[in-house]
């Protein structure tokens, strides 16, 4: 481990350094990557963001988003680049599973391993860490970062506050989820007075969707969603040739999971999709319940208490069996 004082040593010089975050990037992971690249170039580091898949279209006008690396497609380069980092940053991710085959790189990388994520139960790969995971967003620990642990708030401009807006707005739900505070609103304030226009920010995030996502929707709450009363449950299940036959995109099918939640009641919701090679579960939760334990247990996943997700191999009406055989276990919470 290393402490901040060492840390703020080694960046008072320029470093080489990679930025790297979860599988499957969501705005708040691109939003945070992106917020600290912006952050970096400005103080004259060498540094890549290497996502380790690619992601949605809707995060695509990010500033700088043409600089990062998409691993699978440039492995060579992005191995290179991680064995000669000087500093690794990890964010919004704690286990090196999540990020895939680059994870064994970064594992066996001399570079020191800077972890910045708001996860349960960090595996310990990581030589300093700022880890909260009372923080609404990674995001908002980036902020934190720069302003309160590296003292460098005057160094907030337009694009980084653009991509930490980004970033807190996906993972709080557009500020309506309980880790949202008095305090977050304070940052989100400063980030607009740096310059993030968040109305244009909510449009070119949320506004943003193709017709078939559209239709897609449409389809999947007249047709696939079902209600099960007798837990406070609703799931939707879709087929690799549903998504096929939609035209349906990385990243479209995010936040479909939320219109389930949206029913009176409703204190579960699962979006189960068969991916190419496994299918792929979103839970959402209310309250208490605790919606990372299910995917913990028996879906190799994990997540948040409200938002979780994971992964089955077993074909798609088998997983969304498994799933509805786990309901009565959790009954009496799902009732409450
Ligand atoms: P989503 O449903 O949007 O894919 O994921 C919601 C949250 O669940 C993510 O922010 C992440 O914290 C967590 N999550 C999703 N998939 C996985 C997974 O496969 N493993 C783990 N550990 N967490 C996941
Ligand atoms: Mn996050």
């Amino acid at each position: 481990m290393i402490d901040l004082e060492t840390l703020k040593n080694l960046l008072a010089e320029p470093k080489k350094i990679v930025i790297t975050t979860h599988h499957r990037p969501d705005g708040d992971a691109m939003g945070s990557s992106l917020g600290l690249f912006n952050y970096f170039i400005q103080k004259g580091h060498f540094v890549k963001v290497i996502a380790p898949s690619d992601y949605p279209y809707f995060l695509h006008w990010l500033p700088n988003n043409p600089e990062v690396i998409i691993y699978p497609t440039e492995v060579q380069k992005s191995n290179q680049l991680v064995a000669e980092a000087d500093l690794i940053f990890c964010l919004d991710f704690n286990t090196l599973s999540r990020i895939n085959e680059l994870g064994d790189e970064v594992r066996k990388a001399s570079g020191i391993k800077i972890m910045i994520d708001h996860h349960l139960e960090p595996e310990g790969f990581d030589d300093y860490r700022h880890w909260n995971i009372g923080a609404c967003a990674t995001a908002q620990l980036i902020y934190d970062f720069i302003v309160h642990q590296l003292g460098d708030k005057k160094a907030i401009n337009k694009d980084i506050a653009t991509c930490l807006y980004t970033g807190i707005m996906t993972d709080s739900g557009s500020f309506r989820f309980p880790t949202v505070t008095a305090e977050l609103h304070r940052i989100v304030a400063d980030l607009i007075d740096a310059g993030a226009e968040n109305w244009r920010i909510h449009q070119l995030v949320y506004d943003n969707s193709s017709e078939e996502r559209l239709k897609f929707l449409g389809y999947c709450l007249s047709n696939k969603l079902e209600v099960l009363r007798e837990y406070n449950t609703a799931v939707i299940h879709i087929s690799k040739e549903e998504i096929k036959k939609f035209n349906i995109k990385t990243g479209e099918t995010e936040g479909i999971v939320n219109y389930a939640l949206s029913i009176n009641g409703i204190r579960l919701a699962a979006f189960i999709v068969e991916r190419d090679d496994k299918v792929k579960l979103s839970l959402r939760s209310t309250g208490d319940f605790p919606a990372n334990e299910i995917c913990k247990r028996y879906f190799e996943g994990g997540g948040h208490r409200n938002a979780a997700g994971g992964q089955s191999d077993l074909p798609l009406l088998e997983v969304l069996e498994k799933f509805k055989a786990i309901l009565p276990e959790y009954k009496n919470l799902l009732l409450q």
